[in-house]
């Protein structure tokens, strides 16, 4: 079934866990989350993010996500990941998304808020939920496709870490239903060994008292999602070490048979992607007791 990004977050905050967020450029990739949703019968967001327009466009995969989830037999959130204008925002709305993520972290920090004051308006109206960001996360440069392109940065990255006060400031003037912060995680694929701020993690959660969205959220180990949940992050958007899982189960397959046709290529990457999905999704539900 298909509902809002404030329904599966709430939830996901009573019960002390996380929701995965999936990055759908392909149906391949939708079709994996959304099985491996239903095979745990846990929720899940399926994102689609605006870099990825040009594998396919909003207007062709929106409406197959919308469909998926409607047809789901667990709760499906459709997303805008990154959003960057307005425009688009409006568009995802009126395919029938029921959540949209406004990235204006890019600008100062009056404008950020001003932007995203004007989507939480619109959203409302058409009982969407919306999510910001605030600070910034950076790319690794390998992969992480799903924020703007190019973005990599050299100097000191804390520099772009979320203020804990400012982030209460934000999310007073923009009630959104959650906050994207950046607290160490990149996007892409891990170069270094992740080091995540989990005191500025634990700061941002209690001063805002709403959700943390987890960007770059593959890649950790066990312990670290673990840590993160109980620190208040309930929305992990991973991608990254799915898509690449699925391209490694082609490589070995393409290895092994001589004659090799497309369509089974989608199949053998869909499963592929499914079980490094599965694999996630029982971290995030947190029921493994692995220690805090
Ligand atoms: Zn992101």
């Amino acid at each position: 079934m298909l509902v809002t990004l404030k329904e599966v977050l709430e939830k996901a905050e009573e019960g002390n866990y996380a929701v995965g967020a999936f990055n759908c450029p392909t149906l391949e990739s939708a079709r994996a989350a959304l099985e491996a949703a239903e095979e745990l019968q846990v929720p899940v967001i399926l994102s689609h993010a605006e870099v990825h327009f040009e594998i396919n466009p909003l207007e062709i995969m929106g409406p197959i996500l919308v469909n998926l989830a409607q047809r789901a037999s667990v709760p499906v959130v459709v997303h805008l990941d990154h959003g960057s204008s307005i425009v688009n925002v409006k568009k995802a709305i009126g395919i029938g998304f029921t959540s949209v993520m406004i990235d204006a972290s890019h600008m100062n920090y009056e404008d950020n808020v001003n932007t995203v004051i004007e989507v939480v308006e619109y959203a409302r109206k058409h009982n969407v939920s919306v999510e910001a960001e605030l600070g910034m996360m950076t790319s690794s440069g390998i992969g992480g496709e799903e924020t703007r392109k190019g973005e990599h940065f050299n100097d000191d990255v804390t520099d772009y870490y979320t203020d804990p006060l400012v982030a209460k400031d934000f999310v007073e003037k923009t009630d959104i239903d959650g906050l994207a912060a950046s607290f160490g995680t990149v996007h892409g694929i891990y170069i270094n060994e992740p080091n995540l701020d989990f005191k500025r993690l634990s700061d941002i959660y209690n001063n805002i008292k709403r959700p943390v969205v987890m960007h770059g959220g593959s890649g950790l180990s066990e312990e670290e999602y673990i840590k993160a949940i109980n620190n208040g992050v309930r929305k992990i958007n991973y991608y990254s070490y799915s898509a690449k899982a699925g391209a490694i189960a082609v490589k070995e397959y393409c290895g092994k048979k001589e004659d090799i046709f497309f369509h089974d290529l989608t199949v053998v990457a869909k499963n592929a992607m499914k079980e490094d999905i599965k694999n996630a999704m029982k971290i995030f539900a947190n029921k493994t007791g692995v220690a805090n």
